[in-house]
């Protein structure tokens, strides 16, 4: 094991004319590190002053062959601390607030001098101190604290509220600059000690008091000091050559309201109280992310139970026609088309769930039983952690429109990718006894792989990537903002979806839609396009998310068929972020009507093209109407036919498709790239004609009198 030294260190602690101070100074200086001793050379009760207790450490370092000096200030004058040790130095690179005195009184006795004192020493003191060194650590990217706290702060301890107060406030201290000081490699840790010395001489027994060496605490606070720790906002507990970590554990808790009702009385706390109290399943919570993220675990946990979801009925789930009827709605169903109509009427002749929805009964189970942490070989994985890989869920049996299911889940795999463990949760939803659908959910843990198991498994239901092949068809539909807190109503009442704070925590810029919910949208396009919006048809779907996606963002969801199964993939559209990927929608059948051709298609390079003549239409509506004519554009990519936009500028109207109203009185077909290249004059039109790269059929001469309206844009 290499020796660990402290050459070319300047170590700063407070109050090391005696006791634990004197032998921390000691040791780093044994180790090669320049110490400011610094000590008031007060009596116990912060009383008097006197420098012979810094100078006769200083004085025994040196003898020792150190280097040391004294420093006789009180730390409640921290910057001027800090100014021997560059003085003498020219830099810090350790500071351990050590500096201690008692004034122990029962409560009711405290003066307001023995509060104000406790407190300028211990919490002062310590701020101070620290915060003169906290610039020179900022700017050499390095330091390292020690916050010196006490069990009477952690536990309480009869005559010493003050002391306790003071020394638990350090702790709150530390917990901040470890968080402040992370990115500039200033880490701040917490020693809690038990050792012999004048403060403790008539508290602990005299057996226990020879035992209690003060060199025994120094070499855990030197590592904690040295570079090589990367302990951060810890607190250390050691005494007698003992050392071990402390840390808080939160119950499980009770919620005591449900989004059924929303208010509670005392009465209904003193019920759950027991339930809330109860420790059996503490966890530990590294921070306040975790915490905001567990409290949010418990509103889903617990105040899920409209969706029948909750207590020992976790496993339940409630269906009704709002319930089916909103999940359609928060999935973009609109009576504006009259094929949704049988999503959203409950007296429609053939009033029906949209299949996507029967993920809900599984999910809730899942996200309200522990399964998937519990699967897990190493305890502890936040739920903030805990992300949703990927999705399959298949139809078996007759979908109810009301009544209670039930859901039965069990774990199928456990993997180990490395960076994560991925746990595979099959289920069973049952109505009655008929089992409707199946599922499996893959759960991406992130920080819990390397634990030796498996990287595949044969019980995985994998994801396909499509066909190599420009997409058969491609449907784009804007969600609405209000997608997410629609959606939210169904079940899954994540706050993460509906409030901003949360969400920055959880480092999105705003509220995200649930995954679910774009799988929704894009199941629900897949059954518009190849089954003519008949959710009966629909047999299973297998999907990957991979990025989430903001409500109000435009889905575009591309499709290829191969027979019953059809491919698809999700793309928001404002950022060409692929956000579902290897996924597919297998249908009983195929069913597709005139209506549902091609309904548009990707975007392509010309599209910017299209959107100059659009607005040139808009900026000279006139000028667009004098050309008097109905003009098709047939955008071709690899020999085949993948967008059509229409110029009517006797409306002065340009879109997409087809015209809308009349016939075209020009039909051109071009090529996406060469289209580009005509705009931009490096390819003449005329040419482009001559050589069959611009096709134009019906009135020719009606494109001479495009040219004046386009000769402020691209030419074409
Ligand atoms: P100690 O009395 O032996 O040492 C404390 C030193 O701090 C003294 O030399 C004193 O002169 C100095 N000091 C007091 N006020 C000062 C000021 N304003 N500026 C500069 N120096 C000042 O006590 P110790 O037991 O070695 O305690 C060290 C630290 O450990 C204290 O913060 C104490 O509260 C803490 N602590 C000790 C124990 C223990 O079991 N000894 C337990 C818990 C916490």
């Amino acid at each position: 094991m290499a020796s660990l030294d402290f050459k070319d260190r300047v170590a700063v602690v407070t109050g090391a004319g005696a006791g634990l101070g004197r032998s921390y100074a000691l040791l780093f200086a044994s180790r090669g590190a320049k110490v400011v001793v610094n000590d008031l050379g007060s009596g116990r009760h912060g009383e008097g002053q006197q420098s012979a207790a810094a100078d006769s450490v200083v004085a025994e370092i040196r003898k020792n062959g150190g280097i040391a000096v004294a420093d006789y200030n009180s730390v409640v004058d921290g910057e001027k601390v800090i100014k021997t040790a560059l003085d003498n130095f020219g830099r810090v690179d350790i500071v351990v607030n050590n500096a201690g005195i008692l004034r122990d009184r029962s409560f009711a006795r405290i003066s307001d001098q023995d509060w104000d004192l406790i407190h300028a020493v211990h919490l002062k003191g310590s701020f101070k101190v620290t915060q003169a060194a906290w610039p020179i650590f900022r700017k050499q990217n390095y330091g390292r604290i020690i916050m010196t706290s006490s069990n009477a702060g952690i536990y309480g301890n009869f005559g010493q509220a003050n002391y306790s107060a003071a020394k638990l406030g350090l702790v709150g201290l530390a917990n901040t600059l470890a968080i402040e000081g992370q990115k500039y490699n200033i880490h701040c840790n917490v020693i809690v000690p038990t050792a012999a010395s004048r403060l403790t001489e008539d508290i602990l027994p005299p057996d226990l008091f020879k035992e209690l060496k003060p060199e025994y605490i120094a070499p855990v606070v030197a590592y904690l000091c040295h570079e090589s720790c990367d302990a951060n906002g810890e607190i250390i507990e050691s005494a007698i050559g003992w050392v071990g970590k402390l840390h808080y554990i939160r119950s499980q808790g009770k919620l005591l309201r449900t989004s059924n009702s929303p208010t509670f009385t005392i009465e209904d706390v003193q019920a759950n109280w027991s339930q809330a109290m109860d420790m059996s399943k503490a966890k530990h919570l590294d921070n306040i992310q975790e915490a905001t993220a567990a409290l949010v675990d418990s509103i889903n946990n617990n105040g899920s139970s409209d969706s029948g979801a909750s207590g020992d009925d976790s496993n339940l789930f409630k269906i009704d026609n709002n319930k089916l009827i909103l999940y359609s709605l928060a999935v973009g169903a609109t009576v504006t088309k009259p094929a949704h109509l049988s999503y959203l009427y409950e007296n429609h002749e053939n009033f029906q769930p949209a299949p996507g929805f029967f993920i809900l009964p599984g999910l809730m189970t899942i996200m309200t039983s522990s399964v998937t942490a519990d699967a897990l070989p190493h305890a502890d994985v936040s739920p903030t952690n805990i992300l949703h890989g990927e999705q399959y869920l298949e139809v078996v049996g007759k979908l109810p429109t009301e009544g209670q299911v039930r859901t039965e889940v069990s774990v199928a795999d456990v993997l180990d990718k490395g960076s994560g463990a991925v746990v595979i949760v099959d289920f069973s939803t049952y109505n009655g006894d008929e089992v409707i659908v199946k599922g499996q959910m893959m759960a991406f843990c992130v920080g819990a792989g390397n634990f030796g198991g498996p990287r595949n498994s044969a019980k995985a239901i994998a994801p396909v990537p499509p066909p190599k092949r420009q997409p058969d068809a491609v449907i784009e539909e804007k969600t609405s903002e209000d997608a997410a807190a629609l959606y939210r109503l169904c079940g899954d009442l994540n706050p993460l979806h509906i409030d901003s704070n949360i969400a920055q925590m959880a480092g999105y810029k705003k509220p995200i839609l649930h995954g679910l919910c774009t799988v929704g949208y894009s199941v629900r396009h897949v059954l518009d396009q190849y089954a003519d919006s008949d959710g009966s048809l629909f047999k299973s779907y297998k999907v990957r998310f991979s990025k989430p996606v903001l409500p109000g963002q435009t889905l575009r969801t591309l499709m290829w068929r191969e027979g019953n199964r059809i491919y698809f993939s999700t793309q928001i559209k404002e950022t060409g972020a692929e956000v579902v990927t290897g996924a597919y929608v297998d249908l009983k059948e195929v069913k597709m009507t005139a209506s549902t051709k091609l309904v548009s298609a990707p975007s392509l390079e010309s599209d910017a093209i299209f959107q100059k003549i659009i607005d040139g239409v808009k900026e000279d509506p006139a000028k667009a109407k004098s050309v008097n004519g109905i003009f098709l554009y047939e955008i071709t990519k690899d020999g085949k036919k993948v967008k059509e936009w229409t110029l009517d500028l006797k409306k002065g109207e340009v879109y997409e498709g087809q015209p809308k109203g009349g016939k075209a009185d020009t039909t051109l077909t071009v090529s996406d790239s060469d289209m580009v290249d005509i705009a931009f004059g490096k390819l003449q039109a005329q040419a482009a004609y001559m050589r069959g790269k611009l096709k134009i059929k019906g009135n020719i001469m009606l494109t001479q009198k495009l040219v004046p309206l386009l000769k402020s844009g691209p030419k074409l």
